[in-house]
């Protein structure tokens, strides 16, 4: 499944008015409601659970993980049960939103914790009680990211991509996906992140991830922090999809290319840099935000 994926994205040129090109490498194509970048993040650490004999995975995510929905259609594509524990033990008795409506549809196990517990999810007591629970499990963390998710997203970039462009444009949430992308591109080449959340906090996560030094997060569009959003960047979602026909959502893709045309706008590119932007997808939280 997840070879099959790396070799059939598409690439898109954007017609603008600026003397830079951009190209959108369309990983949202690859399924309509996942987002693109996760089956790289995902690769490596379902081979590893099969090559350990387990067959059920569980991972942690809030209400609206990308991760969450991710993981449940993998999982059930490869033939693996999964569990997802989810932050806010409040929503059990709600009616789902799309992200948990999705996740239960692909056959995931949803285990709704309070939000103090969800906060324990990573110590030794947390973690041995959810191997009582669920024994023979392969625990993934939350938003997917560790040592083989990384090594996953190393294959977002092709050789052709490697050779093709200045500059790899991503948006950033734990880090994962921006740190493949460094990992993988050539010397000549950087990377520029948009961070979703604010702080400076993912340029120090990053930096304990690789020796690398060609790249940059900008946390200047993410719009107040996670999830947050303003009228104006959902009016220029809403131009942008009507002039490309490249549909965005308002967590991370909104976000960057927001960012991504306003340095444009401001000659922060070199003349006539060839701009490859990573779009991740993550199209089924376009509406559940604002639900
Ligand atoms: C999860 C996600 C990201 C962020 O990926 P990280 O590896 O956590 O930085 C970016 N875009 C979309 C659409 C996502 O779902």
């Amino acid at each position: 499944m997840f070879d099959q994926i790396a070799q059939s994205i598409p690439y898109q040129k954007l017609k603008i008015n600026a003397p830079v090109e951009v190209t959108i490498k369309r990983l949202d194509l690859v399924h309509p409601q996942i987002s693109g970048n996760k089956f790289f993040k995902l690769k490596y650490n379902f081979l590893e659970a099969q090559k350990s004999g387990l067959d059920k995975i569980i991972t942690f995510g809030g209400a609206y993980s990308n991760h969450i929905a991710a993981t449940a259609f993998a999982a059930q594509q490869f033939g693996f049960q999964s569990v997802g524990i989810i932050r806010g033990e409040e929503l059990k008795e709600k009616p789902f939103n799309t992200t948990l409506k999705t996740a239960e549809q692909f056959g995931m196990q949803l285990h709704f914790v309070s939000r103090e517990n969800y906060r324990l999810k990573d110590t030794s007591d947390f973690l041995d009680k959810l191997n009582a629970d669920y024994p023979a499990s392969y625990v993934i963390p939350e938003g997917g990211t560790n040592a083989l998710a990384i090594q996953g997203c190393k294959e977002i970039l092709t050789q052709e991509d490697q050779q093709n462009y200045d500059v790899i444009c991503c948006a950033v949430g734990t880090g994962g996906t921006i740190t493949g992308l460094i990992q993988a591109c050539a010397a000549h080449q950087s990377v520029l992140g948009f961070s979703a959340l604010k702080g400076d906090f993912l340029n120090k996560q990053v930096a304990e991830w690789t020796i690398q030094h060609n790249w940059t997060i900008l946390d200047d569009y993410c719009f107040g922090g996670y999830a947050k959003t303003q009228p104006v960047l959902i009016q220029f979602m809403k131009s942008f999809e009507q002039q490309y026909q490249i549909p965005l959502e308002q967590v991370y893709t909104g976000k960057m290319l927001f960012g991504i045309f306003d340095l444009i706008q401001k000659n922060y590119f070199p003349a006539k840099s060839k701009i490859l932007v990573i779009h991740s997808g993550g199209l089924q939280g376009r509406n559940s935000i604002t639900e």
